[in-house]
């Protein structure tokens, strides 16, 4: 895809010796650490990638989408079977040097013992079940929490946020998994999650959060905006007491035909976090 070819530089080389020596070493003791599986990179990302993913984390904490937690990673332009990530940091805080790049299994292919994001598993497992996702999202925002533990379906308010009319369906972590700490920290667990994602553009986590998807960082970081603001628009309209007019099906496509997704909204959010 788009021209790549692997490496093969010697160091690449030494670091599949290095793996292999590892892996033997394992089996003699029967217990596999995550160096040993480390895969080989991609080779360097566009830096324009990597400042747009910059630019999302701090996109997403300036509009209240995330807090201290919650992730954003694109898939590496060079190879589909990568992708990039902050190391775990609090994303308003995130920097082309907290970039690290991860496998579909979520091994870093430049180990060097810094810390990951726990819940990593939810991209890995969704850039592998959906070819079309460029871009993940992971964040907890209040905003969305009542709808994903009533039963509440989200439904669109406004053109804004169109997508919600293919559905947003909701994560029960106890179905995939019995009683857990809530945090999707197994492939298994991910691909649970990724199983109940579907084809659809965003997921709810009852009890947690949510996860939303899309082609490009523009996108997945639009779309958690306005699902944000769609949850707290819908909310106070249920309050007022009345019967909300969503968007219909056929309305809700024919905005979602119209060209240039985000991509106003994303020049200017990216210029807002650049002046800081
Ligand atoms: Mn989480």
């Amino acid at each position: 895809m788009n021209g790549f070819v692997p490496g093969d530089s010697g160091l690449n080389r030494r670091r599949f010796v290095a793996a292999c020596a590892g892996l033997a070493a394992a089996a003699v003791v029967g217990r596999p650490s995550r160096a040993l599986a480390m895969p080989r990179s991609a080779g360097p990302a566009d830096p324009a990638l990597i400042d747009d993913l910059v630019a999302a984390n701090r996109i997403l904490a300036d509009q209240g989408v995330v807090d201290g937690y919650g992730h954003v990673s694109v898939r590496h332009d060079r190879s589909p079977d990568r992708f990039l990530i902050a190391r775990s940091i609090a994303p308003e805080l995130v920097t082309a040097d907290d970039i690290v790049e991860l496998d579909l299994d979520c091994n870093p292919v430049d180990d060097r013992g810094q810390r990951l994001y726990l819940e990593r598993f939810i991209h890995g497992e969704i850039y592998k079940a959906r070819p079309d996702v460029r871009s993940v999202v992971h964040h907890h925002s209040p905003a969305i929490l009542p709808f994903a533990i009533t039963g509440v379906p989200l439904r669109p308010v406004y053109h804004m946020s169109a997508f919600i009319a293919a559905g947003v369906p909701v994560f029960e972590i106890r179905d995939a998994g019995g009683v857990t700490d809530m945090l999707v920290r197994t492939p298994e667990l991910g691909r649970a999650l990724a199983q109940t994602l579907g084809d659809k553009p965003a997921l709810l986590m009852r009890g947690h959060g949510a996860v939303v998807v899309g082609r490009s960082l523009p996108e997945s970081v639009g779309r958690s905006v306005y699902l944000q603001l769609n949850a707290r628009l819908q909310a106070e309209a249920i309050a007022l007491g009345g019967t909300p007019t969503y968007l219909s099906q056929e309305e809700a496509a024919r905005v979602l035909a119209l060209p240039g997704g985000y991509e106003r909204a994303w020049q200017l959010w990216k210029r807002k976090v650049a002046a800081r």
